[in-house]
C-alpha cells in the first residue's frame, strides 16, 4: 500500500447496495436489531439508509449517525445475505463520511488514534495514569471509567519488548505471532501461552518488533485513512518475515490483516490464521491434564463474531476441545456486545446485548472462547463464570503432556 494509497484509502465493497432486494435475511442475527426491534437499527434498514446516504439523496443527521454507529460490525449480515452484499463494507464507508459529524466521537477518535499509533508509549502512560488514579478520579473520564467498570488492571509489562525469537531444537517450522493490543498490553499471559504451545509443537516463534494495532478500532470510528496507515506499518513488519503462518490471538486482528487490508488498497497477509485454525491443523499430543475440565458439569464455547462470520471458524475449536476430552454444550449463539469503541459509546446497548449472553450461558460453569476482547466483555458481565481463551486449554494440554512424558522418562530410567 503506497502512502498515496493510504491517503486515498476508500473501501471497495462487494456487490453494490442497489442489488439489495430487501429480503431481510440479514436481520436474523443482527444484535442491534434484536435489542432495539426497529427497522432502522437492523442490517436491512441500514442497507437502505446507506444506499441513500452514499448516493447523496439523504443528508447526514443525528439519527442517521446513530443508526450507522450502533452497528457493532459483527458481520452476521454479510454472512447471511444470499446475494453476498457487503453490508459492513458500506457501514465502514458511511462511517468514513460521517466521521466528523459527532463531536464526542471525534474526540474519542482523536484519543484512540494517538494511543494506537504509539502502543509502547501509551502502555507506559496507562501504567502511570493507573498509579495516579488514587489521587485524580480518572475513572470519571469515560474511557478510564469503562476500563475500571470492566475490572481491567494494567499488568507490569506487556508481551513484547522489541524483537524476540523463541527457538527450539530441531524445529519443524517457524511462525510469527500477531499479538494484538488486548493480548499485548492487557493479557500478555495469553501471548506467552501461545508461544509455549507453539514451541511445544517444535515451532520457532518470532515476535517481530514494530507491530501496531491492526486498525480495526480506527476503521470502526470511520478513521479509514489512519487505519490504512497502521495497515501499512504492519504489512511492512510482517511481510519481511520468512514464516509459515502469522498466528493471531484475536480473530478481529486476523480478519483485518488477512482480508480488510486488501480492501484498504493493499495486500492482506494471506497466511494469517487464528489460534483455532492453526492448532486444528496440528496433531496435539494426547492430553493428560484436563481431568478437571472433563468433570466440570457444563462448558460452552463462545463463538467470537469475527471468527464465525468472517473467518468461517466453527468446527475447529470444538474439535480441539473434544480432543482435550472436553464435552461442549451447545446453546444459541450470539454477540457479546463488546465492539471496541462501541462499548464506550453505547454502554446501554452493549450491556443489553451482554445480558442476552448472560441468560444463554446461565447454567454454564466455564466459557471458552478465542478472542481476548470477548473475554474482557464476558468477564465484566458474567463475574460468576470462569472465562478462558482456547490457547489456555491448549497450553494446559501440551504442558500436562510434557510433565507426563517427564514422569514416564523418570520411571524408565
Ligand atoms: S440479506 Fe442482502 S438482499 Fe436481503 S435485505 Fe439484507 S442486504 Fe438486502
Ligand atoms: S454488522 Fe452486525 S450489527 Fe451491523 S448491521 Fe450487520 S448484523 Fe447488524
Amino acid at each position: 500500500m503506497s502512502s498515496a494509497g493510504s491517503r486515498n484509502a476508500q473501501r471497495r465493497s462487494g456487490p453494490e447496495l442497489d442489488s439489495c432486494v430487501r429480503c431481510g435475511s440479514c436481520k436474523a442475527h443482527c444484535p442491534s436489531y434484536r435489542q432495539e426491534g426497529t427497522e432502522g437499527a437492523s442490517a436491512r434498514g441500514r442497507a437502505v439508509l446507506l444506499k441513500q446516504f452514499l448516493e447523496g439523496t439523504l443528508e447526514p443527521s443525528a439519527l442517521l449517525d446513530e443508526r450507522i454507529f450502533t452497528c457493532i460490525l459483527c458481520g452476521a449480515c454479510n454472512k447471511l445475505c444470499p446475494l453476498g452484499i457487503d453490508v459492513t463494507g458500506a457501514v465502514y464507508e458511511g462511517r468514513r463520511r460521517l466521521s466528523a459529524f459527532n463531536r464526542r466521537r471525534k474526540l474519542l477518535g482523536f484519543g484512540m488514534e494517538f494511543v494506537l499509533k504509539r502502543p509502547s508509549f501509551s502502555f507506559r502512560a496507562l501504567q502511570f495514569l493507573e498509579g495516579l488514579n488514587e489521587v485524580f478520579p480518572l475513572h470519571r473520564i469515560k474511557p478510564f471509567g469503562t476500563l475500571r467498570q470492566m475490572g481491567i488492571t494494567v499488568p507490569d509489562s506487556g508481551l513484547r519488548e522489541g524483537e524476540s525469537l523463541f527457538r527450539v531444537s530441531r524445529p519443524k517450522g517457524r511462525v510469527a505471532v500477531f499479538a494484538g493490543c488486548t493480548s499485548n498490553f492487557l493479557y500478555p499471559h495469553l501471548g506467552k501461552a501461545l508461544i509455549r504451545s507453539l514451541n511445544a509443537l517444535r515451532y520457532e516463534v518470532v515476535l517481530p518488533k514494530g507491530e501496531v494495532c491492526c486498525g480495526a478500532p480506527l476503521m470502526g470510528l470511520g478513521l479509514t485513512e489512519d487505519a490504512a496507515e497502521l495497515a501499512e506499518r504492519n504489512l511492512h513488519v510482517f511481510r519481511r518475515l520468512k514464516v509459515e503462518a502469522v498466528v493471531g490471538l484475536c480473530p478481529t486482528c486476523v480478519h483485518f490483516i488477512k482480508s480488510e487490508y486488501r480492501k484498504l488498497g493493499g495486500d492482506g497477509l494471506g497466511n494469517a490464521l487464528d489460534v483455532a485454525q492453526f492448532f486444528a491443523g496440528e496433531r496435539l499430543p494426547e492430553d493428560s491434564s484436563t481431568q478437571g475440565h472433563r468433570t466440570a458439569s457444563r462448558i460452552v464455547y463462545h463463538d467470537p463474531c469475527h471468527s464465525l462470520n468472517y473467518l468461517g471458524v466453527r468446527a475447529e475449536p470444538r474439535q480441539i476441545l473434544r480432543d482435550r476430552g472436553i464435552a461442549v454444550s451447545e446453546v444459541e449463539r450470539g454477540c457479546c456486545g463488546f465492539g471496541g469503541a462501541f462499548r464506550v459509546l453505547y454502554p446501554e446497548l452493549s450491556g443489553s446485548i451482554l445480558e442476552e449472553r448472560r441468560e444463554a450461558y446461565r447454567s454454564a460453569d466455564m466459557i471458552v472462547t478465542s478472542c481476548p476482547n470477548c473475554i474482557l466483555q464476558l468477564r465484566s458481565g458474567l463475574k460468576d463464570k470462569e472465562v478462558k481463551h482456547l490457547i489456555e486449554i491448549i497450553e494446559e494440554g501440551v504442558k500436562g503432556n510434557r510433565h507426563e512424558r517427564g514422569r514416564q522418562a523418570g520411571k524408565q530410567s
